[in-house]
């Protein structure tokens, strides 16, 4: 097994990415027990994170590295929050919380009829810190945004992404059926067929 740094500490982004990547022959490790620290996310693109956080523990490691980064991107919000979704309200004068930042939302869509919005994931592969050429996937899982929560799966801002060919939202799926379908999920498939050589 070829070894793989994992440029996050989050246990289900852990079991997602080793299910699919371990039959590849790589075994992923998360940075936090390699001793490596969270990175900056400076920059003003989903694309630019992650590979700042790739580079940031390959550097550390050694390692190849994977990184992700992903968000919630409105339509009628002009693609709000955007790379911000993880601090969507602290940074307009709320808390840091999942609860803050959809109530933010849904506030700003309030008698809003286009309800439209997408998740968003960046994911970069990185052979080393100065790798010139990162391996990159993207993917994108359109939803409505919903008014009023339902379901307590997931995380985020799940609970109000409605997913309208399946009827229910990102927080009413098993884990299982949201990691087959998720943004996440297809940037990782794109990943993986870019693999051959790496
Ligand atoms: P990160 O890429 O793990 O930093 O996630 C950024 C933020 O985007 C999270 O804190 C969530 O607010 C949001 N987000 C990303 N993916 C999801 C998801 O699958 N469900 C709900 N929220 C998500």
């Amino acid at each position: 097994m070829r070894k793989l740094v994992l440029a996050s500490n989050n246990a289900g982004k852990l079991r997602e990415f080793s299910s699919l990547l371990a039959p590849r022959g790589f075994e992923l490790v998360p940075q936090g027990s390699l001793g490596v620290p969270e990175a900056e996310e400076p920059h003003p693109t989903f694309i630019e994170n992650a590979l700042a956080k790739a580079r940031h523990a390959s550097r550390l490691t050694g390692l190849p590295a994977l990184a992700d980064d992903s968000g919630v991107c409105v339509a009628a919000l002009g693609g709000e929050p955007g790379v911000y979704s993880a601090r969507y309200a602290a940074l307009n004068g709320g808390e840091k919380s999942d609860a803050a930042n959809n109530a933010l939302v849904v506030e700003r869509l309030r008698g809003v009829a286009d309800r439209r919005a997408y998740y968003y994931a960046a994911l970069v592969l990185v052979r080393s810190a100065h790798d010139p050429q990162p391996l990159i996937g993207e993917g994108l899982w359109w939803g409505e945004v919903l008014e009023h929560p339902r379901g307590d799966g997931g995380f985020g801002y799940d609970p109000y992404f409605f997913l309208p060919e399946l009827g229910k939202t990102a927080a009413e799926l098993s884990p299982d059926e949201k990691n087959r379908v998720s943004h996440r999920a297809q940037a990782l498939a794109v990943l993986i067929g870019k693999l051959d050589g790496f």
